[in-house]
């Protein structure tokens, strides 16, 4: 298990420990302490940002450790901004 635990917002750049912190019901991202953003507080074009960033990390770790990220977590977000959860996985690293 490598994945971070420790993660820059999105919002105001804090940086924040995940662990102990409830993921928010509707987008299933992690609500920052320090600004209290999650990726509902992004406009859709925001969103299509730290999507497509997530999609680029997570697609590495996959490469590095074979192991995936389940992006349906963040199905409502996805919906917003039209891109389908099997989009996000880079065709070869698909398992
Ligand atoms: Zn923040
Ligand atoms: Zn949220």
């Amino acid at each position: 298990m490598c994945r971070a635990t420790v993660l820059c917002c999105f919002k105001c750049a804090g940086w924040f420990n995940k662990e102990g912190i409830e993921s928010c019901d509707i987008c299933g991202d992690w609500k920052c302490p320090h600004c209290g953003s999650c990726l509902c507080d992004l406009t859709l074009s925001e969103k299509k940002i730290a999507i497509s960033y997530m999609a680029t990390y997570e697609n590495l770790l996959k490469e590095l450790t074979g192991e995936s990220y389940d992006f349906s977590r963040h199905t409502q977000v996805l919906r917003d901004i039209n891109i389908e959860p099997r989009k996000l996985i880079r065709s070869g690293l698909s398992s």
